[in-house]
Order: C-alpha cells, then sequence, then structure tokens
C-alpha cells in the first residue's frame, strides 16, 4: 500500500519505526519485536538507513522480511549520504526490485567522525531533490519526509526551515512524519504554519516513549528536542528503578498521544527502538483495536 492510501479518506495509520541491528543477537530479539508489533496491524513498519549508507543492504532485507513474513507493508528509509545521483537510482531500483512500494526521503547526517553533510560528486544536496528524482524515475513510489516541529538543527530559524518543508512537498512527497517532540504545542503549531503555507498532505506525529533517564540527555543533543522538565525530573528521582522509569515514561507519551488523537491526527509514527513493550503498553492503554482493519476510526480516539 503506497502511503497517499494510508491516509486517505480519514484512515488512521499506525506505524512504527526499526532500526537494522549490528549483531546476530540483535537479529534475533528484532524478529521477536516485529511478531510482537505486527498485532497491532500497522499500515506499515519502517526501517532507517544507516549514517552514511552503512546499512544499505540490511534496510531493504528488513523491509523484506517484514513484508514476506507478516505482510506488513515496509517504508525502506533512503539518504542522499554519500551517493551519486546513479547510485541513489540504482538503491531505488533495488529497492522496488525487493517490493518496497514507500521510501522516507532523507538527506541524512554526515558520517561517522565527519562534523558537516557534504553533498556527494554528482549527488544531491537536499531531501527535496531527491523526492524529485524519485518522482521522476520511480513515479509510483509512495513518498514520506522528515519534518521538524521544533526546527531543523542546522537551521538558523523556523521559518525559512518551514519553508524547507514545504519544497519537500511540493516536490511530490504524500506525508510528513516529524521528529520526536515531547511538548504537544510544538506539534500543533509547526501543522498549523504548514496548513497556512498550503501544505495538505498528512503530518503525522513521531512519538518515542522515553524511559530511561540516561537517554534523556542523548535524545535532546541528538535532535534538540525540548525535554519537559517535569519528565525529566521524574525520571532522574527513579534513575535506578527500572520499572519505575519505564511507567513513568510510558505514561507520559500516553498522556501526549490521547492529547494528539482528540486534536485529530492522521496517524502515529513510533520510534520504537527495536522494541515492543512501550508500544504494546501505550497502544493497549489508549484502548485501540488491535488486529482490525484500522479503516476510519472514530474520534476521539484517546477518550474511547
Ligand atoms: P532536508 O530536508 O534536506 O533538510 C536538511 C537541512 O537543510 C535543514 O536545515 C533544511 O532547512 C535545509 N534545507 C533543505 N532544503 C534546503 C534548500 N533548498 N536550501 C537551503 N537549505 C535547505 N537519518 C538517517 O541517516 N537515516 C534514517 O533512516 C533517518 N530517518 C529519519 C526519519 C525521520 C522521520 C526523521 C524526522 C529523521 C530521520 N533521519 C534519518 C535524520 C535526517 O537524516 C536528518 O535530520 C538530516 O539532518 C536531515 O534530513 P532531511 O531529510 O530532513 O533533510
Amino acid at each position: 500500500m503506497r502511503l497517499q492510501q494510508v491516509y486517505a479518506g480519514g484512515r488512521f495509520g499506525l506505524s512504527f519505526e526499526i532500526f537494522p541491528p549490528k549483531t546476530p543477537e540483535g537479529d534475533a530479539a528484532l524478529r521477536t519485536t516485529l511478531n510482537e508489533l505486527a498485532v497491532w496491524n500497522p499500515a506499515f513498519i519502517s526501517c532507517t538507513y544507516g549514517a552514511g549508507g552503512s546499512t544499505s543492504r540490511q534496510t531493504l532485507d528488513w523491509c523484506q522480511y517484514i513484508q514476506d513474513q507478516h505482510q506488513v507493508p515496509a517504508t525502506a528509509h533512503f539518504t542522499c549520504v554519500g551517493s551519486s545521483r546513479n547510485e541513489l537510482i540504482q538503491w531505488l531500483q533495488a529497492a522496488s526490485d525487493s517490493g518496497v512500494r514507500n521510501i522516507m526521503a532523507l538527506r541524512g547526517d554526515a558520517p561517522h567522525g565527519e562534523t558537516k553533510f557534504q553533498v556527494a560528486p554528482d549527488g544531491l544536496a537536499h531531501a527535496s531533490q531527491l523526492v524529485t528524482l524519485i518522482r521522476e524515475q520511480f513515479p509510483d513510489m509512495g513518498i514520506g519526509v522528515a519534518g521538524y516541529p521544533e526546527k531543523h538543527p542546522e537551521s538558523c530559524d523556523l521559518g525559512s526551515d518551514l519553508q524547507h518543508q514545504v519544497q519537500k512537498v511540493a516536490a511530490g512527497a504524500d506525508a510528513l512524519f516529524t521528529q520526536l517532540f515531547f511538548e504537544n504545542r510544538h506539534f500543533f503549531q509547526f501543522r498549523n504554519r504548514l496548513h497556512e503555507l498550503g501544505v495538505t498532505v498528512p503530518i503525522v506525529p513521531g512519538i518515542m516513549p522515553i524511559t530511561e533517564y540516561a537517554r534523556i540527555v542523548r535524545i535532546s543533543s541528538m535532535c534538540g528536542s525540548d525535554i519537559p522538565l517535569r519528565l525529566a525530573v521524574r525520571l532522574e528521582e527513579v534513575q535506578h528503578d527500572k520499572v519505575a522509569q519505564f511507567e513513568i515514561g510510558v505514561q507520559f507519551a500516553i498522556e501526549q498521544c490521547r492529547v494528539l488523537l482528540e486534536e485529530g491526527i492522521p496517524g502515529i509514527h513510533f520510534y520504537a527502538l527495536n522494541k515492543s513493550p512501550e508500544c504494546s503498553r501505550i497502544l493497549q492503554e489508549l484502548e485501540l483495536p488491535q488486529t482490525s482493519d484500522w479503516g476510519i476510526l472514530p474520534r476521539p480516539l484517546g477518550t474511547r
């Protein structure tokens, strides 16, 4: 199913994001996680593309696994890092040959050890150019792009960053998936401003349940997301108690999702981090149907 169809006619799209593990133990654990996530009948599961193209083949292998093993549509993330235009086309062809029908089109970041994104020789500088390339060469591919409610870390101001989000949509993206955020007001402001700028494609919030105090600093420095003091303080108080941290992080995400659902969102994209307990618990408490067709769900979802 193409991304455009996922949200068509008010359909609600649940999705999970995973990444290719680096060890055989990680592979085995991810297979178990996928068994547990698939029961939620997601509209798709996406698999990230490693920094600098480090997981180029694994991304496609996991997408194929998800589709073959679970009959769940997969979305392959893909970046411009280190590839010429021809190499980008070759990978996209391989994705298409693997049965992938949706691409998360990204610019990507500098590979480990480098500080700044460099355009590859004969390569692309921005995600919008990758969207254009995909639309030209693979017109039937569904295309998702990244959005930043708290602006992309490299951007000087939200206004110009928003214009760049609009460019990606104008180039042919079917849906926009946000960077993780913890304060819903950032998402609502971002969505309003994009609507004012004429964006009509689904804007899907990206949610990451944060169930470890130690992860707070890493997340905040990685993507610049504003971490609410009330969450940080509560996690810090129980930083030696894993169960309590899990409970606090999950309850925070449940509340966050409830408010988002009440305000109307086309779907939720969970940054699952190759784990299922957090997402499963959140979905159970939101009382969303587990295996039925997602179809058009009554609103407000969170209060059902
Ligand atoms: P762009 O949209 O190109 O934006 C990058 C920067 O350039 C922004 O500051 C933007 O404002 C600016 N810009 C854009 N267009 C122009 C223009 N025409 N002129 C001047 N400036 C411009 N990374 C991975 O490596 N692998 C993944 O699998 C991955 N998955 C992700 C999934 C999601 C949902 C999100 C939100 C991010 C993901 N990322 C991933 C991270 C992403 O690659 C980085 O955030 C990267 O720094 C920017 O990628 P982008 O596609 O947003 O780039």
